[in-house]
């Protein structure tokens, strides 16, 4: 028999899985050509050809003891020093090997801090919508998640609300910079006003409150806007960036940590983190993936692949008269669902072939999320069915 808790969680099974399945099926009976699949963030651009290339060349050229072998919890050494100097180099920080821990994506970072951060109900503030994902990471650790409300339509943090809901009992806040699922991103003024509030608030209630950055899509961004890097606005941030979108690597598993030395406890967190990534049964961040990013530091994925699809996309839908969230990074549409019901209006969607996830999947109720990851003919050839949908949506 399986576990109360994983009882609980085959209930609330994650409707994008599902979706995922239904959209398979969907193919299957009307063809791939006439399904448009738009629920799934799933990278469609290719790696980097040098991706391919050095994985090529590091199994030819590291002696395969070394390479395949276990190596410190945090990682190899010299793959955290070349990460270090890297973002060094771009965002003028201070770091070395000692601020980097290797982790398995992001969700593994996540998970290997909240393992190393949370005693049973300390609260993790979280800004709706958000990657629902984050909710299970915090139960996993006995955390409580608490959410400031959305706040349409910009979809920027409510300073007002977090700082109400700010308690004695707050260890994390997480944001989520570029967003999944509204596709905004924070600027700089956003980042000072948080980190103005949480320094007033750990002299208030005289403990530290972390402040996490989520950034899987920081290299995904358009028109040159600036995500800002958390390190230089607050001491207690800790950074988890992963190569699953960056590199179109979500397969590989690959990401890490950054902590600051200016983080309380400093030594304390980063060994706690290294038992956490042991103990939790990762082990390592993948030998060969950490050998493979050292190398391709400098690269990204055809970010204008992407643009062209928001440009398409955005525009076809605002013509048609759906109220969206004009993306400025990730590969996410947030839309309005014009009849205020986010589940029915995806189900009306689906009578169309058209796949999306409802917003309340992210705590955004009245909202529908659009993973524009997808072929360019994929979004050209949807167009007519989203006017039949604006159709019958009484919106046309
Ligand atoms: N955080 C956000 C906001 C995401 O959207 C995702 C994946 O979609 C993750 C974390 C997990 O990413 P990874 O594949 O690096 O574990």
């Amino acid at each position: 028999m399986i576990s109360n808790s994983m009882q609980e969680m085959l209930k609330g099974s994650s409707v994008i899985r599902a979706m995922f399945e239904e959209g398979q099926k969907m193919e299957k009976i009307y063809g791939k050509e006439n399904v448009f699949d738009f629920s799934l963030g799933n990278p469609n651009v290719k790696a980097p050809k040098k991706v391919n290339d050095t994985i090529k060349q590091i199994v030819d050229d590291i002696d395969s003891v070394e390479l395949h072998g276990y190596m410190l919890n945090s990682g190899f050494v010299d793959v955290r020093e070349a990460i270090a100097k890297s973002i060094n180099k771009r965002f003028g920080t201070n770091f070395d090997f000692n601020n980097i821990v290797m982790t398995v994506g992001a969700a593994g970072g996540l998970n290997v801090l909240f393992k190393t951060i949370l005693n049973k109900n300390d609260e993790v503030i979280v800004f709706a919508p958000y990657f629902g994902e984050y909710r299970n990471y915090i139960k996993n650790y006995d955390g409580v998640v608490v959410e400031i409300k959305q706040n349409p339509p910009t979809f920027m943090p409510n300073i007002d609300e977090f700082k109400k809901k700010i308690t004695k009992n707050t260890k994390a806040v997480i944001i989520n910079n570029p967003n999944n699922p509204t596709g905004v991103v924070y600027p700089e003024s956003v980042v000072k006003d948080i980190a103005k509030v949480l320094n007033e608030k750990q002299k208030e209630f005289n403990k530290d409150i972390y402040l996490i950055s989520d950034e899987p899509y920081r290299e995904l961004v358009y028109e040159n806007e600036e995500v800002p890097y958390l390190t230089k606005y607050y001491n207690n941030s800790i950074v988890g960036y992963s190569y699953s979108k960056s590199l179109s690597l979500p397969g590989e598993r690959i990401g890490y940590l950054v902590v600051p030395n200016e983080v309380s406890d400093f030594e304390n967190m980063v060994q706690a983190l290294s038992i956490a990534t042991r103990i939790l049964g990762f082990v390592n961040a993948p030998s060969l993936q950490q050998k493979l990013i050292m190398q391709c530091l400098d690269e990204k994925v055809d970010i204008d692949y992407y643009k062209k699809n928001r440009d398409l996309l955005y525009s076809s839908l605002t013509k048609l008269g759906f109220e969206c969230v004009e993306p400025k990074g990730a590969f996410y549409l947030f839309m309005k669902a014009p009849n205020g019901d986010d589940k029915e209006f995806s189900r009306l969607a689906k009578e169309e072939h058209i796949l999306l996830v409802p917003g309340s999947s992210f705590s955004g109720e009245g909202y529908v999320r659009l993973a524009y990851c997808v072929s360019y003919e994929t979004i050209q050839r949807s167009i007519p069915a989203f006017e039949k949908l604006a159709k019958k949506m009484g919106i046309i």
